[in-house]
């Protein structure tokens, strides 16, 4: 019996002579997939399980001695570009975002899927930047963004404190942050549309250094 599933293939290891395993996220957990033959030029898989494709697989779901599905087709549905000296950094920051995420669910899934396939679109490094609040926050090292970490009010917020675990109210803040930065933060915390539609590019970057090295 074979069943669908859609995937992101996080990462792969060699099994064997000619098979892989793929290590694949789902919209509710990370799964190994056992691709057999896949390392041979005439299989009909090889060219769809790429690293970071989002695929479709057709699994046998009753190949229970190990503890992977066996793989009888991928259909490739998005993947990123082949990887060269201008993208190469871009695409090893997502392979290693990827790589960060302990829990799984559809959120995140979502995010990552339109990670890959708007790779070159607008709103690719803001969609990184809120992944990245996401994984922090079901990793449990979430950040408040709404409201003061310290009193929990949402009246005058006047900083953002990553070490100090999110947003300040004036009371409890030591310093001031930008209003663009201030505001884009508290967004953060609301949706990715607010978020999208409210910061910049610049601002963007500013977040994302200063998540990046939180997660990492
Ligand atoms: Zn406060």
């Amino acid at each position: 019996m074979t069943k669908k599933i859609i995937g992101i293939i996080i990462s792969k290891n060699k099994y064997l002579e000619h098979d892989e395993i793929l290590n694949v996220m789902t919209s509710d957990a990370l799964i190994s997939i056992l691709a057999k033959g896949v390392m041979k030029l005439e299989s009909k898989n090889r060219s769809n399980i790429s690293l970071c494709s989002l695929v479709e697989f057709e699994i046998l779901i009753k190949y229970s001695s190990e503890s992977f599905f066996l793989l009888k087709k991928a259909t490739l549905l998005s993947s990123l570009p082949p990887i060269n000296k201008l993208n190469s950094h871009k695409i090893e920051t997502i392979i290693r975002i990827f790589k960060k995420i302990r829990d799984h669910n559809k959120d995140i899934f979502d995010i990552c899927s339109s990670i890959v396939s708007d790779f070159e679109g607008v709103n690719f490094f803001k969609n990184q930047s809120y992944l990245i609040s996401m994984i922090l926050d079901i990793n449990g090292e979430g950040l408040s963004f709404s409201s003061c970490v310290l009193c929990g009010t949402n009246q005058d917020l006047h900083s953002f404190d990553v070490y100090q675990g999110g947003i300040l109210c004036k009371n409890h803040s030591k310093s001031k942050t930008p209003i663009l930065l201030l505001k884009s933060f508290y967004h953060l915390g609301q949706s990715l549309d607010h978020y999208i539609s409210i910061t910049s590019p610049e601002t963007n970057k500013q977040i994302f250094n200063i998540l990046s090295r939180l997660l990492f």
